[in-house]
């Protein structure tokens, strides 16, 4: 028998990995708590119809890991953990599926709590909490993206500050990739802070809402890597940075809320190398973690966006050490989110 999770590459000495298998409801899960050092570990509940169970494994693996270090760097009393379910969120969804999954988690006594993630829906969550407390974004008080958002904003505040040496965005340019939940409420700050937008997404009303609302430039969506911009703001996909995209990109700063963005972790150097600024996915688009987080742990909600801005001197503090050491953002972030939970 092959050994599988030890010999993971995204296996990284997580705490623990269960997998559930609930026979009534066909649940077929997968969790994973990788640290808890910081407090319990959270993170959302992915649904995808996996290739294989090694897919699954590797994909709960990799995401639990990222939300330790998502969650120490953006300060928050809560460790890092994901869990998947092995379906296909547009057939396979039943209320007794989540709650099975409730279950699961009530055994596991809140060393993990879950709230939505792609595939699942707050209604689905709403299941899980028939047999647990331990979830969270339940949408009781609404939607995390503006808070994504927000981060996102003072985030590129702090990077045009660094890298740009201004103190405002008027009259940059800003190449919006995507304007969904996040991009567009990004795009609406940018807008008020006087920069001006191109945009490009494959929704065709939501780049004319951008067009009539902030007089954005619309572009086709292959072509929004090759406009003349200061800042790229990949709001859609993941691993839009790679070697083909970073020669095209005429942007000098990355600021954007997509998830692991570069394809590779070397595009980090690459993009240090050709004296681009990334600003690290998983620092500057914590603001709707840090919602979801003050909301599970009822601390009030007027604190919320204070803590979310102080995204803006923690990534000023990625730039100066990464300047400093000679190394990349994405590099020296991480090393900042392990000092914070290696306790
Ligand atoms: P969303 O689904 O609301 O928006 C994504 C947008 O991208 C949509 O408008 C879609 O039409 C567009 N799109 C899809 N393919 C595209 C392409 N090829 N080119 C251009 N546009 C394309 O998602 P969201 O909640 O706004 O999240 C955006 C990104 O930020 C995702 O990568 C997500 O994982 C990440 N993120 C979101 C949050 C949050 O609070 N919502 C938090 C952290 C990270």
């Amino acid at each position: 028998m092959t050994a599988f999770v030890f010999n993971e590459p995204n296996f990284d000495d997580h705490e623990q990995v269960v997998f559930v298998s609930e026979p009534k409801s066909g649940l077929k899960a997968i969790i994973a708590v990788h640290n808890t050092n910081l407090g319990p570990a959270m993170g959302g509940c992915r649904m995808w119809s996996y290739m294989n169970e090694a897919a699954a494994i590797n994909d709960v693996l990799r995401l639990s890991r990222g939300m330790t270090y998502k969650n120490a760097v953006a300060g928050l009393p809560i460790g890092g953990g994901k869990s998947v379910i092995i379906g296909n969120p547009k057939t396979d969804k039943t209320p007794a599926l989540f709650e099975a999954l409730g279950e699961a988690l009530e055994r596991l006594g809140g060393r993990y709590v879950t709230a939505e993630d792609i595939g699942t829906s707050p209604a689905d969550m709403a299941n899980v909490s028939n047999k647990t407390k331990f979830v969270a974004g339940l949408g009781d008080s609404g939607d995390p993206s503006p808070f994504t958002a927000l981060g996102c904003f003072v985030g590129a505040q702090a990077a045009v500050k660094f890298h740009l040496k201004r103190d405002n965005m008027e009259g940059l340019v800003v190449a919006v990739q995507g304007l969904g939940h996040v991009g567009y409420d990004y795009a609406r700050r940018l807008h008020a802070a006087g920069a001006k937008l191109i945009v490009a997404d494959i929704d065709t009303a939501a780049v004319e809402r951008a067009r009539a609302e902030f007089g954005a430039e619309v572009v086709s969506v292959d072509a929004i890597y090759d406009v003349a911009a200061d800042i790229y703001a990949p709001c859609a996909l993941g691993a839009t940075l790679n070697p083909l995209t970073l020669s095209r990109i005429k942007a000098s700063i990355v600021a954007g809320a997509a998830n692991n963005q570069l394809a590779t972790a070397d595009v980090g150097d690459m993009m240090r190398q050709k004296g681009m600024l990334y600003v690290p996915d998983f620092v500057i688009n914590a603001g709707g973690i840090i919602k979801v987080c003050y909301e599970y742990l009822n601390k009030p909600e007027a604190d919320v966006e204070a803590h979310v801005r102080e995204i803006g001197a923690t990534l000023t503090e990625v730039f100066e050490r990464a300047a400093h050491e000679g190394l990349s953002t994405s590099v020296v972030a991480d090393r900042v989110a392990e000092a914070r939970f290696k306790r």
